[in-house]
């Protein structure tokens, strides 16, 4: 199971944590309620006190446990979120259970047979909740419904109820099959579109601030990022530097191997720049084009500019290797400076490492030059 797998089951899990978690809820209520109906009209409470409150007692606790624990974050290791469902699934099955003996003895207890006409009618009822609310799991619904219902068919014969009573039950169970695995499938058709979701809004997110081509961050990002390291650069009375690079003659590049390789090219002139550049709190981005920032928090214009004289000279030692064979390909480099008690925006740090950059073009490109006008 790759990554992606692993990330995509835990997300389906703790959705699937939250939808029991609400199916929870009332339920249990429901079974103590119906056990109470049940009682009401015969005289088991005068011979068999114990026996009625055990049961009722069961089924009230029962129904409070179900919210003992709360269910983990939706963010828990899987084993929690599955332990902690698992766990909700013993309290709803013997909650079945115990129901399917309520059943039984109503079917055979004659002390019982007042509410014996309720008790089915409960027992119907919940089979139904049961098949439309807890289908998230087939197996373990269908041992739920067997628990509560089942009794129905088998007693009734011994309890003198009329052929058709006992055939209309057999039918109402085979409806409740059904809606039990259309329960099931519609569920799981909720989770596949709730996933299917998710990954589009993961995808969106990482689109709207990487660049595809190179992985790099985009533009957008990079602003938000000048924003917050100016501000922390500021707390901490540090500089922060900004490199803007551009590549030299590039045109040329894809005027000779063609606009591909001008893309190749691009993509590994990102990961030069992330061998370069590769201190913790550097920020590296693609403006646009052929043209790549970086912001070096920490450092000052002269240090900002030996790291950048680093990656101009290691495209001169190094060629980028492309498919067609290496390309010896050169940059042109603007620093610019912030010191901590300037007052200059970041679109003005960002102008000043442009205008460096041109600088260094209009002087014979393949150079690094400072603009101290921010410093
Ligand atoms: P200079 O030294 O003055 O920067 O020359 P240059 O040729 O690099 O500059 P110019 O801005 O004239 O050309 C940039 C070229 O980059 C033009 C454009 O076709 C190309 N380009 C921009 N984005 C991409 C891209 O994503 N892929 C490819 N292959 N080419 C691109
Ligand atoms: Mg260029
Ligand atoms: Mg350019």
């Amino acid at each position: 199971m790759d990554e992606q797998d692993k990330l995509a089951m835990a997300s389906r899990l703790a959705r699937e944590v939250a939808d029991t978690r609400q199916r929870l809820v009332t339920g249990g209520l429901f079974y103590v309620a119906g056990w109470g109906v049940v009682t009401a009209s015969g005289d088991v409470w005068q011979d068999h006190a114990l026996a009625a409150g055990g049961v009722g007692l069961a089924l009230a606790l029962l129904a409070v446990l179900r919210f003992l624990p709360g269910p983990p974050p939706q963010d828990a290791p899987v084993e929690r979120l599955q332990a902690w469902l698992d766990s909700r699934w013993w309290l709803v099955l013997a909650t079945a259970a115990v129901w399917g003996g309520v059943l039984s003895w109503a079917m055979l207890d004659p002390h019982l047979a007042p509410g014996r006409t309720a008790a089915l009618l409960c027992t119907i009822a919940f089979a139904t909740a049961f098949a439309h609310n807890y289908s998230l799991r087939l197996g373990r619904a269908a041992l739920g419904i067997a628990l509560i219902y089942v009794p129905a068919p088998l007693l009734l014969p011994h309890t003198g109820e009329s052929l058709s009573v006992v055939v209309t039950l057999g039918v109402y169970t085979i409806y409740l099959g059904l809606v039990m695995v259309r329960s099931y499938r519609d569920y799981q058709a909720q989770l596949d579109l709730y996933e299917s979701v998710r990954t589009q809004r993961d995808q969106f997110e990482t689109l709207s601030r990487v660049d595809p081509l190179t992985g790099l961050a985009n533009r957008r990002y990079f602003s938000g990022a000048l924003e917050h390291l100016l501000g922390e650069s500021r707390q901490r009375q540090q500089p922060l530097s900004m490199l803007v690079m551009d590549l030299d003659h590039f045109k040329v590049v894809n005027d000779e191997l063609g606009h591909d390789a001008g893309d190749v090219c691009l993509a590994r002139f990102a990961d030069r720049m992330r061998e370069v550049f590769h201190a913790p709190g550097v920020h590296l981005a693609r403006l646009g084009g052929e043209e790549f920032g970086v912001l070096l928090p920490g450092l000052d214009a002269r240090a900002a500019a030996d790291v950048a004289e680093r990656m101009r000279a290691s495209l001169e030692q190094a060629p980028l290797q492309l498919r067609e064979g290496p390309l010896l390909i050169t940059v042109s480099i603007g620093v610019a400076s912030l010191a901590p008690a300037s007052e200059a925006e970041g679109t003005d740090l960002y102008r000043a490492a442009d205008r460096a950059m041109y600088q260094a073009k209009t002087d014979g490109r393949n150079r690094v030059r400072i603009d101290l006008g921010t410093a």
